[in-house]
């Protein structure tokens, strides 16, 4: 086909996930594979996608091979030259621009403005880019298909780790980083078993199975892992030897003092600091340390300890928790504590020039939004500061009451408690009929007990959540440090890796 029209290969689409050409027009870049073609092609091509994806399997065809997207220009003769020698990677599970929009507009309100994410956009040096989610099955990604995607730059089916609809089981990214001399790490405030973390070093074919997930973390040689999950991990660690176990938030402090606790270079470190997952932001106890914290242990450790420098996943990963939840809350409270250990971490890149910084979403969740004008609306904003837990704590609290009618009025004094709110009569009226088990809502992915919750809160606070489940939309993607002027705008999830490998000159 002739066409004189060519335009700049930015069709992700188009080609699949696998051929995913990365290339931000008018950036020389060595990823820049010059790759042009028609107009013509290209639509045809993009057309043909609506059909083939409503059908399904299309992208289990083409992502089916289990290789990462090939780059050009690195491979060939000798070792080419990292620009970035440590590379992190900032995750807020389930982080939409809805939630970023309540974290700006919160902090403006309470006049603690602007975050850390609209400072760090507002300056130079800075890259954006939209990330495209979707799975090897599914429109709609789980953590597990994504992080999947991110670690080894091919597709799975939602809800496996690391293992293709074929079958096959590529090397995650956090291995490949170790076998070419890096440091590796994963920090979160889920379980450290759970999908975004697993997905960058554990080959299983369901994510539920996190005990297996926590035998590979043992077994694995990953530097690093702090969060939570106790129960998955300790019988795996029960056999293991030269690992350092911390339990705590003084534990953790104590392997960088001078005492006899001091870590010695090249040890190994697990830290689980609940059974389940580290408690919300508005409900963490005294013994879970923050995400800040821990993100400063780990640069910390990992940079002091290595030649080659170090790859280190971190996630705010009850973000996600509490959008499933519609807790506008709780949503704010890890949200902000997302956005300070993203401060953190965005002054530590700039104090060096050797490290890639990138800030990622793995999928949208519950598309949550301030949906109320004028004062009314900063006065829900604001009202949202003064609930003292979350969601999930309220649900701990509530158990499995007797009656419907006993667990409406536990849920009253309780919203009292929690959000200072007096439910008004016919509201305790839905929550006892959603208590027996009756539909409050005919959208069906609002028919759980804490979408009513979040409906109540949302009528004093003005924020309205869609559904109770992930989301379709395009992710918000920074990057900065070394190499991040070289991100294209647009970015699918399994374009990741080939730009992180070039960047790192990561072994393939
Ligand atoms: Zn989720």
């Amino acid at each position: 086909v002739k066409d004189d029209r060519t335009i700049t290969h930015a069709a992700h689409w188009a080609d699949g996930p696998e051929k995913t050409a990365l290339y931000t027009p008018g950036v020389p870049s060595p990823l820049n594979t010059g790759h042009v073609i028609s107009r013509r092609s290209f639509l045809g091509a993009s057309a043909g996608l609506g059909a083939a994806a409503i059908g399904g399997g299309w992208s289990v065809a083409r992502a089916s091979t289990g290789r990462a997207a090939p780059v050009r220009g690195a491979a060939g003769a000798g070792q080419p030259k990292a620009r970035a020698r440590n590379i992190i990677f900032l995750v807020a599970d389930g982080f939409s621009a809805g939630a970023l929009g309540l974290l700006e507009q919160y902090l403006r309100v309470t006049d603690r403005g602007p975050s850390q994410w609209r400072r760090i956009t507002s300056g130079p040096g800075v890259r954006m880019a939209l990330q495209s989610t979707y799975s090897a099955n599914s429109v709609v990604t789980d953590s597990a298909a994504a992080s999947t995607a991110w670690s080894v730059g091919a597709k799975c089916n939602n809800g496996a780790l690391c293992v293709l609809p074929d079958n096959s089981r590529p090397e995650p990214l956090l291995l490949r980083a170790k076998r070419s001399g890096k440091r590796i790490g994963c920090v979160t405030t889920t379980t450290i078993t759970h999908a975004t973390p697993a997905g960058f070093y554990a080959n299983v074919p369901v994510r539920g199975n996190q005990s297996m997930v926590g035998e590979q973390l043992v077994h694995r040689p990953v530097d690093l892992a702090l969060g939570g999950g106790a129960r998955y991990v300790d019988e795996a660690l029960a056999g293991a030897d030269g690992i350092r176990v911390v339990r705590t938030a003084a534990e953790l402090g104590a392997l960088t003092g001078d005492g006899p606790s001091r870590l010695q270079r090249g040890e190994r470190v697990i830290g689980l600091f609940n059974r389940e997952h580290v408690n919300m932001h508005l409900d963490r106890t005294e013994q879970e340390p923050g995400l800040e914290a821990m993100s400063r242990f780990a640069v910390e450790m990992l940079g002091r300890d290595s030649d080659e420098g170090f790859v280190l996943q971190v996630e705010a990963g009850r973000v996600d928790h509490a959008a499933h939840r519609n807790d506008a809350a709780g949503l704010l409270g890890d949200m902000i504590e997302f956005d300070r250990t993203l401060g953190f971490l965005a002054e530590w890149t700039r104090s060096r020039d050797d490290t890639l910084l990138v800030v990622i979403s793995d999928h949208g969740c519950g598309a949550p939004s301030l949906t109320m004008y004028g004062r009314d609306g900063i006065r829900g904003l604001r009202r949202l500061g003064d609930v003292r837990h979350s969601f999930e704590w309220i649900l701990e609290q509530l158990g499995k009451p007797e009656t419907p009618e006993a667990g409406a009025a536990t849920l009253a004094r309780l919203v009292a408690e929690v959000f200072s709110v007096d439910l008004k009569p016919e509201e305790l009226e839905f929550l006892r009929r959603a208590l027996a088990g009756q539909p409050v809502e005919l959208f069906t992915k609002r028919h759980e007990l804490t979408s009513l919750l979040g409906v109540m809160l949302g009528n004093r606070s003005g924020v309205g959540f869609v559904t109770s489940d992930h989301t379709g939309e395009m992710t918000d993607t920074l990057a900065l440090g070394a190499g991040s002027e070289t991100m294209p705008a647009y970015i699918d999830n399994a374009g990741v890796v080939a730009w992180l490998t070039e960047l790192a000159a990561l072994a393939r």
